[in-house]
């Protein structure tokens, strides 16, 4: 490590990992300060008892139909890497409703448009749209299809449940929306119109992929090819080293203060640019503060602060194959019994049916992780819920999964280990003055970037997807700052 750098990125996740590569790509002398002992951020695997599986359960999901079309896959490409991605079919799985005894799987077909949404709906109520709602409905959908970004953004400060009363003529219709946003796990007032349009539009008009590294957990396929880029490009790491503090004089970006991790012996390393690629809600109050803001930016942090969530998780082994090899890799479960469309979690099976999703393991054994069972995604209370809470929900879900979804299930369980994510956000969906909001550059700093999956909330970008973004755009915004100084 040197003592002076042209610039700093703070954080070795994908967002950080992008933005150095792009920013060593235009000769700028770059350091990535990484606090874990090695660099992949949310992206990492989990190893648990000999198995190996993603840590985040989800796959990179994109408003786009192909994932050559996604902004993380540009990003990728930028860097030098050509990302080997495939779509993932995606299930959506209903238990408990009335009547039904066994678990109903229905293929959700992000190509096929509404129709699927339509179906979707079907299977979560029970019952059938009649002629007049299906026609209501595709006008609303078809409406939202040709909305322009622009026009989503002039909605980004209303909520759905305020946009549907007004705009959508028939109560089924409203109900039928107002139940997608359960599913995002935020109630319908919380959800920006803005954003559920932007969000619906290219479901509608069948643009809507999900993908993943082919044959590769996201460390192995993804992070380590790009790591391997953003080195050959001339880039440095340093892992197992914390940033303490942006120094920061009179508005002007100086370097930052690191902390070895290890010896605890503490460094100021120099650089005149310094990228903040952490989420924004691991980085305030820890090496940003509030007068490193302006009052806009401020209220736009304070926003997220406040749509932070925790996230439950419950991995299984067992030690019996009781998964079917036609079951689907992924399910989302509903729970009927409360009256509505409930979500209860996700259940993802990274061996058996989905071996091509990279998971590895120990021959002759299943994992099964639990996914936001009870977290952001499960509960609609104003409070977070407790542990007690989380744990009482997942004996619950774990009591569907033996009786109604894979019988034998629980006897088959020989470790069963509890994840709990606190911290993160569903911030994109929540509403917001459009003004407010974070961008690549600092409005309040001099030198101050911001990249990884904070900025480009505003819209209907998914973590992953920002992250691509915001890399490409922080790093176009840092050369034409240095192009007119
Ligand atoms: C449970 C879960 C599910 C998700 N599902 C999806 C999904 O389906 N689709 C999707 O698109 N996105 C999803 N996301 C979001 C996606 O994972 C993130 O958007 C993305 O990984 C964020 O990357 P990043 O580089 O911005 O931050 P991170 O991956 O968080 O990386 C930040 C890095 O900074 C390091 N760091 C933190 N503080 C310091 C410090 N002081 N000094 C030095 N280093 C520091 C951390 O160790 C970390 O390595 C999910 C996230 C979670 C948590």
């Amino acid at each position: 490590m040197k003592e002076n750098y042209d610039a700093i990125v703070v954080g070795g996740g994908i967002g950080g990992l992008i933005t150095a590569g792009l920013l060593a790509k235009r000769g700028l002398k770059t350091l990535i300060v990484e606090k874990a002992p090695a660099v992949a951020g949310t992206c990492r695997a989990i190893e648990w008892g000999g198995f190996r599986a993603d840590m985040i359960g989800k796959v990179q999901t994109a408003y786009f139909a192909k994932p050559e079309d996604t902004w993380l896959y540009r990003a990728f490409e930028k860097v030098g890497v050509t990302p080997d991605l495939g779509i993932v079919e995606r299930h959506i799985m209903s238990i408990g409703r009335k009547g039904q005894v066994k678990p109903e799987f229905s293929l959700f077909d992000t190509g096929a448009g509404s129709d699927a949404l339509i179906d979707l709906h079907s299977i979560m109520t029970g019952f059938e749209l009649n002629p007049k709602q299906k026609t209501e409905l595709e006008r609303v959908l078809n409406e939202m299809g040709t909305i322009s970004e622009e026009t989503c953004k002039e909605f980004l400060d209303m909520g759905f449940k305020e946009w549907s009363e007004k705009n959508v003529g028939d109560i089924v219709i409203q109900m039928f929306f107002l139940g997608t946003t359960l599913l995002a796990g935020l109630d319908a007032s919380d959800f920006a119109a803005g954003h559920m349009m932007g969000a619906m539009g290219p479901i509608h008009k069948g643009s809507f992929c999900f993908a993943l590294p082919r044959g590769a957990l996201m460390e192995d396929g993804l992070i380590a090819p790009l790591a391997k880029a953003v080195e050959q490009l001339g880039c440095e790491t340093i892992t197992n080293t914390t940033v303490k503090k942006i120094i920061i004089e009179d508005k002007n970006v100086e370097g930052v203060w690191i902390i070895d991790n290890n010896t605890m012996l503490s460094y100021q390393v120099k650089a005149p640019i310094v990228v903040c690629a952490v989420p924004i809600y691991h980085a305030f109050g820890r090496f940003l503060e509030e007068k490193d803001f302006t009052e806009s930016e401020l209220r736009f942090v304070n926003m997220i602060m406040n749509g932070q969530q925790e996230d439950y998780w419950g991995v299984y082994f067992l030690k019996e194959k009781v998964v079917p090899d036609d079951f689907p890799a992924w399910s989302h479960v509903f729970d009927f019994r409360t009256g509505g469309p409930v979500y209860l979690g996700d259940l993802w099976i990274p061996l058996g049916a989905s071996q091509w999703l990279g998971a590895t393991g120990p021959k002759g054994k299943q994992i099964v992780v639990m996914y936001m069972v009870g977290g952001s995604e499960g509960h609609f209370e104003e409070d977070y819920p407790s542990y007690k809470t989380l744990t009482e929900q997942t004996s619950q879900f774990e009591s569907i999964i033996d009786s109604e979804i894979l019988p034998g299930f629980l006897k088959a369980v020989e470790h069963r280990g509890h994840l709990l994510m606190p911290g993160w956000g569903r911030f994109s969906y929540l509403t917001h003055d459009p003004n407010d909001t974070l961008e690549v550059k600092s409005k309040a700093v001099k030198g101050l970037y911001f990249a990884g999956d904070t900025p480009y909330v505003l819209g209907s970008l998914l973590g992953l997807e920002r992250c691509g973004r915001a890399g490409i755009e922080c790093a176009d915004a840092i050369a034409r700052d240095l192009e007119r100084s």
